[in-house]
């Protein structure tokens, strides 16, 4: 698939929740992901370039149901199992 080097930022909580909502941007840090890779919630991170673009959102979506097909198969395949 396309592979593009922007990233995405995220920001994330840092571990710890202040009592007061008064040192926000001390409790999350940014984090980037690379464009395609999957963001720290598990899905994947699309940057805003490709995702205004209609050939690299199919691609994506054509990849994910390609993997979506895979597990099912695995899936099935674990059903049958050669003991
Ligand atoms: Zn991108």
């Amino acid at each position: 698939m396309t592979t593009c080097q922007n990233k995405v930022s995220y920001y994330e909580p840092n571990g710890r929740f202040a009592a007061t909502f008064t040192s926000v941007a001390d409790d999350y840090r940014e984090v980037f992901v690379l464009c395609g890779n999957t963001d720290p919630h598990g899905a994947r991170a699309i940057c805003e370039t490709c995702a205004s673009n209609p050939q690299v959102m199919q691609e994506i979506q054509r990849h994910e149901e390609t993997a979506a097909k895979d597990n099912a198969w695995l899936r099935r395949s674990a059903g049958w199992g050669e003991i």
